[in-house]
C-alpha cells in the first residue's frame, strides 16, 4: 500500500463506506511497516471517529492488530479466563476477582495495561507490592497460570504493537472514543492473550470513556461479537462509573484496599457485588459449576487471599511486606463546608488528584468516606486524602453537597 492508496481508503471511509478486511490488513501492515506514517494512520483515525466501524471491520481491525505481534496460546483442553475493565476510578476488581476464580479452581490469565488519563492501572497497582515483578517473560507467564492457577502481568512490546502504536497516535490526536477503535483495541489484546473466555467490565458514566448506558451496551454487545469471531466465548457487564467503586483511590492503597477485603476487613458493599459477580460469570465461562457457592466460599474461608498471596510470591513479592503495607503516615481530611446531600462527586477529578498524589509516593491517594446520596453533616469527614502532594484546596470541587436527592443508579445497567 502506498500514499495514493491510503489517501482513497481514508476518503471512503470518510464517505462512510465499510471497508473490506483485506484492506484494513493492508492498512496495518503498512502502518507497522513504515508504509504509511502517523499523519494519514490518524485521518484514517478521525475518519472512524466521525464515522465508527462495523462490527466486521473491528474484527478485520482486530484480526490485523493480533497478527502485527506475539500471541500466547495454552495446552489444548486447558480452559484459561481473563477479564478486562475499559477503565474506572477506584477499580479493584481484578485484584479480587482474579483470585477468588483461582481459588474456585478456575484458571486466570491477566495480562493489564498502565494508567490511562483519569483511570488507574491495575499493573502500577500490584508493582506498589515490596519485589513484585510485572514484568514476566511470557514463557513464565504461561506456566505461573498452569501452576498456581492465576497470573496478572504486564503485556511485552511485542504483544500487539499496532495497538501500542496505533492508540498512542489516538491519544495524541484525540481520536480514542469510536466505538469500534476501542473495541478492536480491547478484544485484540485479549485474543493475543490466549484466553479461551472473556468476562468485560465496560464502565459507563461521566468518569467513564462511554458516558451513556446506550452506547455502553453497544460496545458491550460489540466485544462480545467481536470474540465470538475469534471462537472465544465472551461476557460483558455494563456497570456504573459516574463515581469511583471502591473508597480507595491512588495505587498502593487500592491494593491496601484490596487486600483488607479479601481478608474480610473491609466493608464494601459495591465492590463485593461488582467482584462476586464477576468472579461468578468467569467461573460460568471456564465450565465451572456452583460458583456462587464457590465464590462465597473462597471469600469467607480465606481461600481467595491465600491464594492472591501465591501470586504474589510466585511473582517476586513476599507475605511480609504485602501485609506491612501501610498508607501514607502524611495525612490530612476533608470536613464538610456545609450539611446536606452529597449531590455528586467529579469522579475524573478524584481519579486524577488520586493518581498525581500516589504518583513518587506509591501509597498516597485517597480514601472517600461518603458516596453519592449520602446524608452529611456540617464538619463531617468526607475524605482522607494521604500523601505529601494532597491538598485539601484541589479536592474541594469534588465533593458537591446540596439540597438535591440525586438520581438512583444501579451498579449494573446490562449483562450481555
Ligand atoms: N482501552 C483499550 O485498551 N483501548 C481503547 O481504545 C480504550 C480503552
Amino acid at each position: 500500500m502506498n500514499e495514493m492508496d491510503m489517501r482513497r481508503a481514508i476518503e471512503r471511509k470518510r464517505s462512510g463506506e465499510e471497508l473490506p478486511a483485506a484492506l484494513w490488513e493492508e492498512i496495518v501492515g503498512a502502518y507497522m511497516d513504515g508504509d504509511i506514517d502517523d499523519v494519514q494512520m490518524a485521518a484514517m483515525a478521525m475518519a472512524c471517529v466521525w464515522r465508527d466501524l462495523t462490527v466486521a471491520e473491528a474484527a478485520a481491525l482486530t484480526r490485523a492488530m493480533v497478527q502485527s505481534g506475539d500471541t500466547l496460546s495454552y495446552p489444548a483442553g486447558t480452559t484459561v479466563v481473563d477479564k478486562h475493565s475499559s477503565g474506572g476510578v477506584s477499580d479493584v476488581v481484578s485484584m479480587i476477582a482474579v483470585p477468588i476464580v483461582a481459588a474456585c479452581g478456575g484458571r486466570v490469565a491477566k495480562l493489564s495495561g498502565r494508567a490511562l488519563g483519569h483511570t488507574g492501572g491495575t499493573i502500577d497497582k500490584l508493582e506498589t507490592i515490596p519485589g513484585f515483578n510485572v514484568a514476566l517473560s511470557m514463557d513464565d507467564f504461561v506456566a505461573q497460570v498452569e501452576r498456581v492457577g492465576c497470573a496478572i502481568a504486564a503485556q511485552t512490546a511485542a504483544f500487539v504493537p499496532a495497538d501500542k502504536r496505533l492508540y498512542k497516535l489516538r491519544d495524541r490526536t484525540g481520536t480514542v472514543p469510536s466505538l469500534g477503535l476501542i473495541a478492536s483495541s480491547i478484544v485484540s489484546k485479549k485474543v493475543a492473550g490466549g484466553a479461551s473466555a472473556f468476562v468485560f467490565d465496560v464502565k459507563c458514566g461521566e468518569a467513564a470513556f462511554m458516558k451513556q448506558p446506550r452506547e455502553a451496551v453497544e460496545l458491550a454487545r460489540a466485544l462480545v461479537e467481536i470474540s465470538a469471531q475469534f471462537g472465544r466465548r465472551a461476557r460483558a457487564l455494563v456497570t456504573d462509573m459516574n463515581e469511583p467503586l471502591g473508597r480507595s483511590i491512588g495505587t498502593g492503597i487500592e491494593v491496601i484496599e484490596a487486600r483488607d477485603f479479601l481478608r474480610g476487613n473491609e466493608d464494601m458493599s459495591r465492590v463485593r457485588v461488582l467482584c462476586v459477580q464477576i468472579a461468578q460469570t468467569m467461573l460460568a465461562l471456564a465450565g465451572i459449576e456452583d460458583g456462587e457457592d464457590k465464590v462465597q466460599n473462597a471469600l469467607d474461608s480465606g481461600s481467595a487471599y491465600e491464594k492472591f498471596v501465591e501470586m504474589i510470591e510466585a511473582q517476586g513479592g513476599s507475605r511480609a511486606g504485602f501485609e506491612a503495607m501501610a498508607r501514607s503516615p502524611h495525612r490530612k481530611e476533608l470536613l464538610a463546608e456545609r450539611g446536606g446531600l452529597v449531590e455528586d462527586l467529579d469522579t475524573v477529578l478524584l481519579g486524577n488528584l488520586g493518581r498525581a498524589w500516589s504518583s513518587g509516593d506509591p501509597v498516597g491517594g485517597i480514601r472517600m468516606n461518603v458516596r453519592i446520596g449520602d446524608q452529611v453533616t456540617a464538619g463531617q469527614m468526607l475524605a482522607e486524602l494521604y500523601g505529601e502532594k494532597a491538598d485539601v484546596q484541589a479536592i474541594k470541587p469534588a465533593v458537591v453537597i446540596g439540597d438535591q436527592a440525586p438520581p438512583v443508579r444501579p451498579l449494573v445497567y446490562e449483562i450481555v
